[in-house]
């Protein structure tokens, strides 16, 4: 009888090895379970870095996405396409008023970097502020305002008159930002940099110092964005005004797509100034089309404010004594350690639950907002469970 293959040891061998890999091949994916080759089955807050907000194999992303794929699979921009249109009609409606205009790619680091490249276009500056810890993306553009600093010096040079501040610190932020700030970028709450959340004076103050001195203000929503803290943007829960915000993971439900919503500020720029083959193409569209009636149709952003108290006030309540700070907003929670997260990641997924890090002392969750209490209740009883054992 011939043997199955080993694909784990086909994507070993075969991959150039950047990815730090789990010893587990998921197979399928059904709400905010997933299955692995083995049979076993997990709650997934991981959801391939907050993916699948809305679950696995939702049946109308499914639809959707069928439907359009016997439809029309590709129809460069250089044509108009309806799925298009209705796509972003819909992100008009659901962003705040005034990011009303879209460029549409692929990804997010395409989203930034593209965000970067048309604020250098809107006021004819070259610098970027960004800040210490903030996470963007690792193409070359993205990466010059991404904090890691060894990626950097590796792939280096980068984009000149890019500089980092520091997060949550007003005085040093600002000092940062002058008359050759084509923008600043940020993400109101940071992820990859452990789950931590903006203040509001910190931003409010940023923005201020935006508007003073010229430069645009850029919020990277990347991870943060289409629901998953309770708001359908993160920077809702404060007082602000960007001029362009990011989008990507979240936003096709699966499929890939990213998103540059702009305001006023960010207009008629020269024709062929940016482009992309696949950047609004129509399976994405129609993907993210059914994500955000879902997301509507479902009142997810009102589920993830208070599944997220949950997790919180039960995780709270239990506060293994490893625990340093619980963090987060909606359901983008960070469990700060006050030793290495790394090492809770197999035992977890052990009793059933699939988990990220955010640095080194963070266990990360983005749970899909469809997840049910009872499965919510589950996580935090393995969460504990693990955290106790390594107290
Ligand atoms: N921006 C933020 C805030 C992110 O969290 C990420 C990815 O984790 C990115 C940008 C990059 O997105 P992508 O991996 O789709 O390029």
């Amino acid at each position: 009888m011939p043997s199955t293959p080993n694909w784990m040891t086909m994507e070993d061998r075969h991959e150039i090895g950047v990815y730090v890999k789990r010893p587990i091949s998921l197979v399928r994916g059904k709400g905010a379970r997933v299955w692995d080759s083995e049979g076993r089955e997990y709650i997934d807050c991981a959801t391939g870095v907050g993916v699948a907000l809305v679950g696995h194999a939702h049946p109308r992303i499914a639809e959707a996405v069928s439907v359009q794929a016997k439809t029309l699979l590709s129809a460069y921009e250089l044509f108009y396409s309806e799925v298009r249109g209705r796509l972003l009609a819909k992100l008009a409606s659901v962003l705040p008023t005034g990011l009303d205009r879209f460029f549409l790619c692929n990804s997010g680091a395409e989203a930034n970097e593209g965000a970067i490249k048309l604020a250098r276009a809107a006021t004819g500056r070259p610098g970027i502020v960004a800040a210490m810890r903030g996470f963007h993306g690792k193409t070359l553009g993205a990466l010059s305002a991404t904090w890691e600093r060894d990626t950097r010096a590796l792939a280096g040079p980068l984009l000149p008159e890019v500089h980092h501040a520091p997060f949550n610190n007003a005085e040093k932020f600002c000092a940062a930002i002058g008359d050759t700030t084509a923008a600043v970028l940020l993400e109101v709450v940071q992820g990859e940099g452990g789950i931590r959340v903006a203040e509001a004076a910190f931003l409010e103050a940023v923005s201020r110092r935006c508007r003073e001195a010229g430069a645009l203000l850029i919020i990277d929503e990347v991870q943060s964005g289409c629901g998953r803290t309770g708001k359908f943007l993160a920077l809702e829960h404060f007082d602000l005004e960007p001029d362009m915000v990011c989008l990507a993971k979240a936003l096709g439900g699966g499929v890939p797509i990213g998103a540059i919503a702009c305001g006023p500020r960010v207009r008629d720029l020269p024709k062929r100034y940016h482009s992309s083959t696949f950047g609004g193409n129509p399976l994405a569209c129609a993907a993210a089309l059914a994500t955000l009636e879902v997301i509507e149709s479902e009142g997810l952003l009102s589920r993830a404010a208070t599944l997220g108290h949950r997790f919180r006030n039960r995780l709270m309540e239990e506060k293994p004594g490893v625990v340093r700070a619980v963090n987060g907003l909606g359901l983008m929670m960070g469990l700060e350690l006050k030793k290495k997260a790394g090492p809770c990641l197999q035992p977890l997924a052990d009793r059933g639950v699939l988990a990220l890090l955010a640095g080194s002392n963070v266990l990360r969750f983005l749970p899909p907002l469809t997840i049910t209490e009872e499965e919510l209740d589950r996580v935090t009883t393995a969460v504990t469970g693990v955290l106790i054992d390594a107290s």
